[in-house]
């Protein structure tokens, strides 16, 4: 008899053996639907055995599942089990949330590969490359192993069109390209220039916002190797792809590669991983490199491609002025400097932005008499004031109630927003320039993507003259007339709590600055702070990427964070906040930590969302100058924390490399 070895959905680090009736098309890497408890899975076969431990009257019966997807292969296990094993993960989740959702029903409407899509629109001609560019081309196309590159480009210096040369010699070679994007949702730019370059060629793109039928058809069209372009958000790093030969991660640097639930894992460096397994060369692009890549690129383990000009001929870098606000008078948090240089925009038809990094009207709704804040009541954190639509809303939970008339209290009816949102700032300017049409642009303006492309196209086709946004407006858009980008409110971020905020806030600066500009109209950016002086505006001024991330090294290695160390995090989560910090507590002292003395452990704190959805949440970072000795640690200590007795369903999660805290 052969025993069918299976990885089920469940957060059990095992395999589960099952018998299979039909023993002759037995396979691992084929689907089967198993009993388990008493409910019905889908499992992966994972490995053939000739007996089981179980006596054979306990083995339960499996049933293969045949609708004609052949069976998964080897390098997609081996990525697997690297993820499961780098990030603390059971396998058989591993697997099975690598699947589409319809390949893991039991009782799936049959489909079959879909056709990737061609592209319609006519070809578009490729410009001829600059110096850089080619060099950058040249570099990765002579590479025939694992060649791992960090693509540094500013904003606009054809990063995009190195990698559309990239995959054209991949495609040429007979090789399937992958390329990540953080959220290709957010920016159908991209597909367009895919397709418009590729008319002729099957692409797919691979993201959450697809129908379960459409991803699944895209899947499958990626696996079976007909479609030859596979551009997808995080997930999508664990397609398998039968002739791979390219892998690209645009945007490396974003937060949004880093999954946050579940198995909390970094689709960037799982792709340096696959790379590596499969000897393959991997490009990862950015104008503002994560530290982590950066450093990399600097120790010779990546190669660095630079690109430090516009592309465009003419097109220059924007002048970007960090403007004093200490000396001059606001209205309503405006310099006149910025309202001057928005009239002249508008006088001039041109387009301006201004970035606010906050969304809602205001953070939090006060009563000056007697003190009472709008405080989430499932969290600790303020509701924020939604005045579009009359509510309280806290954007953790999601909580809303309708803002009150008099302050819950003490009934005093003079109860006042404090602080500014981009509702605030669109209702501010609608009062400064009544004749101008502004756009707010957040997740509350844009909900749906087709809320979202309407936006988009209203601002390509110039039906907005100012523009309020949020950092979705500043990912990867080309807007052509925009030639003014105002930058408020970013001071708070200098002297945020988190180690990494200033490598986020100047990511996200060049970011939206950079959107200034982009073609013949040359572009200003007037940054408005009260610390004109902090090192990391006059980076953002000198548009120096490479001497503000040496800053930032030098202060990590200082106080030996990463890239200089190796962090993981056990998280806790109880209905009270002694139960978490107690598991933590014993975390922290149980016998097998001492056998790892390279392997700090810091005290259990609460984290600083301490309460969310009523749920209290403590954390206990872990610390190693030791990539490798911490991961020898994180399963030994794992297998002891599943043994430890839990009190009042309290829930633990180990994440390893955390971007926050
Ligand atoms: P990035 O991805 O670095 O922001 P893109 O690849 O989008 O830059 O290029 C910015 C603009 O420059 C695009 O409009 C693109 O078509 C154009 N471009 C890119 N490379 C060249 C080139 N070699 N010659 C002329 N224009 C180019
Ligand atoms: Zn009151
Ligand atoms: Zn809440």
């Amino acid at each position: 008899m052969t025993i069918a070895r299976l990885a089920l959905d469940v957060p059990l680090h095992r395999l589960f053996d099952y018998k299979v009736e039909d023993a002759l098309r037995l396979q691992v890497g084929l689907r089967v639907k198993a009993p388990f408890g008493n409910r019905e899975k889908i499992g992966v076969i994972v490995e053939l055995a000739k007996r089981s431990e179980l006596p054979p009257e306990q083995l339960k019966t499996a049933e293969l599942i045949d609708d004609g997807l052949p069976p998964l292969t080897p390098d997609f296990f081996r990525l697997c089990e690297f993820a499961s094993q780098y990030y603390q993960a059971p396998l058989g989740e591993v697997i099975l949330q690598a699947l589409p959702p319809g390949l893991k029903k039991p009782n799936p409407p049959q489909r079959r590969a879909g056709k990737a899509k061609t592209g319609k629109p006519a070809k578009a001609a490729a410009p001829a490359l600059n110096a850089e560019q080619e060099a950058a081309v040249h570099a990765v196309n002579i590479s025939r192993e694992y060649a791992p590159f960090l693509l540094y480009g500013v904003t606009g210096s054809g990063k995009t069109e190195v990698y559309l040369r990239l995959i054209a010699a991949a495609l040429a070679a007979g090789r399937q390209a992958l390329l990540l994007a953080p959220e290709i949702n957010l920016t159908p730019q991209l597909e367009t220039r895919l397709r418009e370059r590729f008319p002729d060629t099957p692409i797919v793109m691979l993201h959450s916002d697809l129908g379960e039928a459409a991803r699944e058809r895209a899947w499958r069209a990626a696996f079976q190797g007909e479609a030859r372009i596979v551009v997808g958000t995080r997930l999508a790093v664990f397609t398998p792809l039968p002739d791979l030969g390219l892998m690209i991660v645009d945007e490396e640097h974003d937060a949004s590669y880093k999954q946050q639930e579940g198995m909390r894992y970094s689709a960037r460096d799982l792709a340096v991983f696959r790379a590596r397994l499969a000897r393959l060369p991997i490009v990862l692009g950015s104008a503002t490199p994560s530290l982590e890549s950066w450093s990399h690129a600097r120790h010779g383990r990546y190669t660095l491609l630079c690109l430090q000009e516009r592309a465009v001929s003419g097109a220059r870098l924007p002048d970007i002025r960090v403007l004093d606000t200490r000396r001059v008078k606001l209205a309503d948090g405006l310099s006149p400097q910025l309202i001057d240089a928005l009239r002249q925009r508008l006088a001039a038809g041109e387009q301006s932005l201004i970035f606010l990094n906050r969304r809602g009207y205001a953070p939090v709704l006060a009563c000056p008499a007697c003190g009472w804040i709008s405080r989430c009541p499932r969290c600790a954190a303020n509701r924020v004031v939604h005045l579009a639509d009359q509510r309280l809303r806290c954007h953790h939970c999601g909580l809303e109630t309708r803002i009150p008339r008099a302050c819950p209290t003490c009934g005093n009816q003079d109860i006042q927003p404090f602080g500014r949102g981009t509702q605030r700032l669109e209702a501010m300017l609608a009062s400064v320039f009544p004749e101008a049409r502004i756009l707010r642009v957040d997740r509350d303006s844009a909900k749906s993507r087709a809320q979202w492309e309407k936006l988009l196209q209203q601002i390509q086709a110039g039906e907005a003259d100012i523009l309020v946004g949020t950092q979705m407006l500043a990912k990867g858009h080309d807007f052509p007339r925009l030639t003014l980008v105002g930058v408020v409110g970013a001071d708070a971020a200098l002297f945020a709590a988190d180690w990494r905020a200033p490598e986020r806030l100047f990511a996200q600066l060049m970011q939206v600055s950079g959107r200034a500009g982009r073609a013949d109209l040359p572009g200003e950016v007037i940054l408005q702070s009260e610390y004109p002086e902090h090192p990391l505006y006059r980076a953002i001024a000198a548009h120096d990427y490479p001497g503000y991330a040496e800053t930032l090294l030098g202060e990590r290695r200082q106080a030996g964070f990463p890239p200089y160390a190796y962090q993981a995090i056990l998280r806790a989560e109880a209905a009270a906040m002694e139960t978490a910090l107690d598991f933590l507590r014993q975390a922290a002292s149980l016998p097998c930590v001492r056998d790892y003395p390279d392997v700090a452990l810091y005290d259990p704190v609460p984290m600083r969302l301490f309460r969310l959805m009523n749920q209290e949440r403590a954390q206990l970072l872990l610390e190693s100058p030791s990539r490798p000795q911490l991961q020898a640690f994180l399963p030994v200590w794992r297998e002891t924390l599943t043994t430890l007795p839990r009190k009042n369903k309290l829930r633990w999660h180990i994440e390893v490399d955390p971007l926050e805290f």
